[in-house]
């Protein structure tokens, strides 16, 4: 003999497979909302600069693959050149114990930093332009050699090769980046963060460059961030102390403009909104086949060269 549910037995059911429905559901949403580091998008200080001054431009430089090598592309200069020898110099020594750090003198290793991008693997039209350039390396180096500063003190290094964290794990954003120097402050068993700069001109003080430093440097090691500094090392013989923003103001900002970037890469969208500008010409070039190519970078990206660039229209993102 069968039973048929009465009506109210029904609407109990009902509502327990709804519930299931719900669960299910809900799993399925956790599921795909998962972190994944390996689905997140990445976002940094260079990237982030990319988008912010335009959304195609942030395409070209962190998205477009050439078709034929698969490989992301990236463009070459003689102040970027400079910039990644100088670089390579100075935090080369935050890895070296104190009393071994200066045992080597910084120009020789100069010497060597600046073979890597010697000629045209530098963008370096002439000998007389590499000359130039390596002349103002060797300049920006004895001015640290005379005022070591935080360079001769303890620094902090992080144990990750590229410090990352999760910005959102709900949006799946992770923020990287590499922070130049980590000054260790003893006495109150703190961190100062220090950028150096190879360039003539100061950072605008709408950057977010620092406030993105100053997160990464506050997920990734224990200890708190007490200052934040641009060191000028072809002018000013001392790094110079930045606002410390608000850190959750910092990640908010910085949040807003990561979800644009997810969005943008979403639906497949960065549009040039002036037909063209000089920012870009030579990266579309690329795309064309007409700039040359000179190798390959650290991260595998096809480098490409632009001779003749001036720093003004050259960034500087190391
Ligand atoms: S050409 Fe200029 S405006 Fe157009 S995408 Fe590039 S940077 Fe943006």
């Amino acid at each position: 003999m069968s039973v048929t549910p009465s009506m109210g037995a029904r609407a109990i059911i009902g509502f327990f497979k709804s519930c299931q429905i719900f669960a299910i559901l809900g799993l399925y949403n956790r599921l795909s909302m998962a972190k994944d580091k390996y689905k997140a998008v990445w976002v940094s200080h260079s990237s982030i600069s990319d988008w912010l001054d335009c959304p195609r431009a942030y395409y070209l430089k962190n998205v477009y693959k050439e078709p034929k090598t698969g490989r992301k592309v990236s463009l070459m200069s003689p102040p970027l050149a400079l910039g990644q020898a100088v670089h390579e110099v100075v935090e080369g020594l935050s890895v070296l114990p104190v009393d071994k750090r200066f045992e080597e003198p910084l120009l020789s290793k100069f010497e060597i930093a600046f073979k890597k991008v010697s000629g045209k693997k530098g963008g370096f039209i002439d000998k007389s332009e590499e000359f130039k350039h390596k002349q103002r390396g060797q300049e920006m180096l004895k001015r640290l050699e005379k005022n070591l500063g935080p360079l001769s003190g303890l620094a902090v290094k992080i144990k990750m090769d590229l410090p990352w964290f999760w910005l959102s794990e709900k949006d799946n954003i992770i923020l990287c980046g590499l922070i130049d120097w980590l000054e260790y402050l003893e006495k109150e068993d703190a961190v100062s963060v220090i950028d150096f700069k190879t360039g003539k001109k100061k950072v605008s003080k709408d950057s977010l460059q620092l406030p993105i430093y100053y997160l990464l440097a506050s997920e990734t090691q224990s200890r708190k961030v007490k200052s934040l500094s641009y060191w000028y090392i072809a002018f000013e013989d001392k790094p110079e102390k930045q606002e410390k923003p608000d850190l959750s103001d910092a990640r908010e900002n910085i949040l807003k403009v990561a979800k644009e970037i997810k969005l943008a890469r979403q639906l497949e969208r960065f549009i040039c909104p002036n037909n063209g500008c000089r920012s870009c010409k030579p990266f579309e070039a690329i795309i064309k086949g007409e700039e040359e190519l000179v190798g390959k970078d650290g991260i595998g990206r096809n480098v490409y060269i632009l001779p003749g660039v001036e720093e003004e229209s050259a960034s500087e993102v190391l």
